[in-house]
């Protein structure tokens, strides 16, 4: 009788190349364990959005195992102590799992490693990343804290290496240990039913994989349209590669294929591996601004009433800023916004509404079905202008003018209804032009009282 391995299955939800089922696979038989943990990750535990993307990708990963006359082990608990469980009841000798690099993840592999002891293995994999997160750096080993020199250091150990194939047979092990159902997690939201709109995604391999192919029909046209939230410009890959249902080397080598100039789309895809390289040298990215003049900076006091309203307000779309308000709405009824009209509303709350920039990436890790603890955390303290790479605070974004700039008429008339029958140039500021419907707020703020306001905030606090 083989003995069994363990595969792992966190953020990397897919059969195809996937180092740690490949190795598995090779060795014998295979028991594919995924657990819902929530207490490993504390107040990081996933969020409701991320949770019904959760939902349906386990699904179809239980779906690709069952063809293979495999399955899918559920479990719910602490990682380290159940695995370490499982592996000594079924004589395992060995787990297999991919890299991750959120702390939580990393403390729980060193915890697991404790309990398996020097009888059982815990084996890393590569495979979530263009390049292993740590392995590019600088003439002199150090890590890189800003994106464009690595950006240019990734790029000379491009491409990736070709994605592997999924392996012909899972074999299945002797005795399989107990599952919990799916259902029983209660991953999917009732009372209300708020993922009405999410029915614009698949989640799952087969999805992600069809998400590729649609998108490399226009790959060529990724860098004159990706600022346009009014067309389908981008990839929208995003909570497909977060849940690692697809390998971005196989990302890569496919829109590579294309053969034309797509330069600009795996510089995007690279900002995915900076920001996981941000936190693995800072781990408290998430919650800590890297810059130190920032622990003084005078954010609004969010225990008031009134700036608790102004950020109720943020989050439900009703700012009066349309680009805002669109941006806002779309993420709450898809789970997700276009990256453009993400940093209009990120920097809109940080400096209009002064508010913490964690409120914000705390709002975006509930309600995103992408929310990705390193890509969320660079992203904001690169818009707030508090993190290693970032933005300089006192560049303030216009929203009226981005909107206009970026054509973003189509784009608020779909999101906010109660402007549909606004036409340009009126639909981006319809206050500014006379025609602001009764229904529609009006500005929260004005821009150039708000302006003044951050500038002053940032005037007064050390080093600025
Ligand atoms: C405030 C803010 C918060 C964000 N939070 C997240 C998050 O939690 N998770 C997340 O995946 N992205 C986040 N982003 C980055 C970006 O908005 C999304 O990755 C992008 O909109 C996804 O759409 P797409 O797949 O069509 O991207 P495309 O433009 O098609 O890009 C291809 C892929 O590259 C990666 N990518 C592109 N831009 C970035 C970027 N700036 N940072 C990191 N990776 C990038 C993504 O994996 C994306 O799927 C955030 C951006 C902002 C401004």
């Amino acid at each position: 009788m083989t003995a069994p391995a363990i595969l792992w299955f966190r953020r990397d939800l897919r059969l195809s190349d996937q180092a740690a089922l490949s190795a598995a696979a090779s060795a014998g038989p295979v028991i594919p364990i995924y657990i819902l943990d929530d207490e490993t990750p504390k107040h990081r535990k996933m969020g409701a959005a991320s949770r019904w993307w959760l939902r349906h990708s386990l699904e179809s990963l239980d779906a690709s195992l069952r063809a293979k006359r495999s399955r899918l082990i559920l479990r719910r608990g602490n990682s380290a102590t159940i695995l370490a469980d499982i592996a000594r009841k079924l004589g395992a000798k060995e787990i297999h799992a991919l890299h991750h690099y959120e702390p939580w993840w990393r403390n729980a592999e060193t915890a697991l490693r404790e309990k398996l002891g020097d009888d059982r293995e815990l084996v890393l994999h590569d495979g979530n990343y263009l390049a292993p997160p740590g392995s590019v750096t600088t003439g002199s080993g150090d890590p890189y804290k800003i994106y464009t020199p690595f950006w240019k250091a990734l790029r000379e150990r491009m491409p990736p290496p070709e994605p592997q194939r999924t392996p012909q047979q899972i074999d299945a092990p002797d005795q399989w240990p107990a599952s919990d159902g799916l259902d029983d997690w209660d991953l999917l939201p009732n009372n209300p039913d708020w993922a009405g709109g999410f029915d614009v995604w698949t989640p799952g391999e087969e999805g992600a994989r069809a998400a590729v192919d649609d998108f490399v029909d226009h790959a060529t046209r990724y860098d004159e349209r990706r600022n346009l939230p009014s067309v389908e410009g981008t990839s929208r890959l995003s909570p497909h590669l977060h849940f690692g249902e697809v390998s971005p080397a196989y990302v890569w080598h496919r829109v590579s294929g294309v053969g034309r100039e797509v330069t600009t789309y795996q510089k995007e895809l690279a900002w995915r591996d900076y920001a996981q390289n941000a936190i693995l040298q800072f781990p408290k990215y998430g919650s800590e601004s890297y810059r130190d003049q920032f622990a003084d900076f005078p954010w609004r006091d969010f225990r008031s009433s009134a700036v608790r309203d102004e950020f109720d307000a943020w989050c439900r779309g009703r700012t009066g800023y349309p680009i805002v308000d669109a941006g806002m709405r779309e993420l709450w009824a898809t789970g997700w916004v276009h990256n453009r009209v993400r940093m209009i509303a990120a920097s809109f709350l940080v400096k209009h509404l002064l508010i913490d920039w964690r409120e914000g990436e705390r709002w975006f890790w509930d309600t995103l079905v992408d929310a990705d603890y390193a890509s969320n955390a660079t992203n904001w303290q690169w818009v707030a202008g508090t993190g290693v790479d970032s933005n300089m605070f006192v560049r303030i974004m216009a929203p009226l003018s981005q909107s206009e700039k970026f054509d973003a008429g189509d784009y608020i008339r779909q999101w906010v209804p109660e402007l549909a029958d606004l036409d340009d140039p009126y639909v981006h500021d319809p206050g500014q032009h006379g025609c602001l419907p009764a229904t529609y707020p009006a500005k929260i703020i004005g821009h150039r009282e708000a302006r003044q306001r951050a500038l002053d905030a940032y005037a007064g606090i050390k080093g600025s």
